[in-house]
């Protein structure tokens, strides 16, 4: 029986030499292995090409803009276009930072060849976390064990073989073979498990087959707590310039704007930038309380209009700490046009862009509509203030908007997590 093995790899110098050995090494010979680059700098390719004599195994390259980058899951994207061109019987699948052992192939297919019935197995996998120095900081052992009718978040991308035949059931079925919408980056495989569980069960086999490495530089480590969207207002710090974003675009702001307390600028991985264009500097940043009289009335800039509080007590109900005030010219608050009073009676009028607190939930006001949002969210982005406690009527004063949450919790909405958790092991992608 022929393996087919996809490979997605991107930019992991350090390892993929070692993953490309651990195939030639293999001790089951009938195999070709898809190897889909995602465009990675010389480094790495310089580190595949001595391999593509073995002619087993083909390298498709691909070039992708960074802005696109976050579009799809890219490792499902490549994974659905290695799946139109294998030839394999048995299909299985390897990401950049994850090694084989030898008898990894022998022993998966064994089962199939005295197993007819049986369409899918999983192995027991190492993970090693590894920190910036390419150095183990720890391990541990994700057991396959049993027979699993559920095998989302128990088994690795890495730890399962599976025939072919399956992926035109679930091509019939969902349309697509892996899912690639972006809040599965986290979980793609699991998503694809889901699929797979919906005609066969895992079978497991108890030995370490593979070894995976968690790296700094692994999707997973540098998303964690990240929404897909970069909250309106955010202030970033990029290549030691300060920028804000604006209805979906980056303006350089100047560093007065910023301090390390109240105005803090966060990092962000420059993937979360990319998708934004940069647009003209403002003189003003929004979300600003701005006074032209030193202290008499202040205005808050949003949406680069300024609107007017209906009293200092209003600055100070709605949290605003006087390190954050800032004393501009006359000429310079002329610029900006009216916008709405801000206020908290008669008329419930807050600005935007401050927290909320009702019954449990944390909400953020943005765009005028209230949005939960999760505390490691609140915390990545530095909000600083107390949240605001609000009345009923004050709740149903706005619409509620779409939760902001990391992108991995979009992803888990979809699962029924009682079917997972029974174990207690890690997640896995
Ligand atoms: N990957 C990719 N394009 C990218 C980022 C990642 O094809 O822009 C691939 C990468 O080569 C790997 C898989 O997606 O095979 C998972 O990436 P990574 O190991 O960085 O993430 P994690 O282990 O945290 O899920
Ligand atoms: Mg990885």
């Amino acid at each position: 029986m022929k393996v087919s093995v996809i490979l997605t790899s991107y930019n992991k110098p350090d390892f993929i030499d070692r993953v490309l050995r651990s195939m030639v090494e293999q001790t089951y010979q009938h195999w070709e292995l898809l190897i889909m680059d995602d465009g990675s700098e010389q480094e790495t390719i310089q580190k595949i090409e001595p391999f593509l004599d073995d002619e087993r195994i083909q390298l498709y390259s691909h070039q992708i803009h960074p802005a696109n980058r976050l579009t799809t899951v890219r490792y499902a994207t490549l994974i659905n276009e290695a799946l139109t061109r294998i030839t394999g019987e048995l299909v299985c699948y390897l990401t950049d930072d994850t090694v084989y052992r030898k008898d990894r192939l022998e022993k998966m297919v064994d089962v199939f060849q005295s197993n007819p019935d049986i369409d899918i197995v999983y192995s027991s996998q190492r993970v090693v976390q590894v920190n910036q120095h390419s150095m183990e900081t720890g391990s541990f052992v994700r057991e396959a064990e049993q027979v699993l009718e559920h095998a989302s978040f128990q088994v690795d991308h890495c730890s399962v073989m599976h025939r072919r035949r399956l992926l035109s059931l679930i091509h019939d079925q969902y349309g697509q073979y892996w899912a690639d919408d972006p809040k599965h980056w986290h979980h793609g495989d699991s998503v694809f498990w889901k699929r797979l569980n919906h005609f066969a069960a895992f079978f497991p086999l108890k030995e370490i087959l593979d070894i995976t490495y968690k790296t700094p530089q692994s999707f997973h480590h540098m998303f964690s707590s990240m929404p897909y969207d970069l909250i309106d207002g955010t202030v970033i710090e990029k290549g030691g310039d300060y920028y804000q974003i604006a209805h979906g675009y980056l303006h350089r702001i100047d560093r007065r704007w910023v301090n390390g307390k109240n105005r803090r600028a966060i990092r962000v991985p420059s993937l979360c930038t990319m998708k934004y264009e940069i647009r003209e500097m403002l003189t003003v940043p929004n979300d600003t309380v701005v006074t032209a009289d030193y202290g008499k009335t202040f205005y808050y800039i949003e949406h680069q209009k300024k609107r007017r509080f209906a009293s200092k007590r209003d600055v100070q109900y709605f949290q605003f700490h006087p390190n954050e005030i800032y004393t501009i010219s006359n000429e310079q608050l002329e610029t900006f046009e009216d916008g709405s009073i801000i206020q908290v009676s008669p008329v419930f009028s807050p600005p935007n862009r401050r927290l909320f607190k009702w019954k449990q939930d944390i909400y953020l006001l943005v765009h005028d509509t209230f949005c939960r949002i999760v505390p490691e969210v609140v915390k990545l982005f530095a909000f600083y203030h107390q949240p605001i406690k609000l009345y009923p009527s004050q709740f149903a004063f706005f619409p509620e908007g779409k939760p902001i949450v990391p992108l991995y919790m979009e992803s888990l909405q979809e699962f029924d997590m009682s079917l997972y958790q029974t174990s207690g092991r890690k997640y896995s992608s």
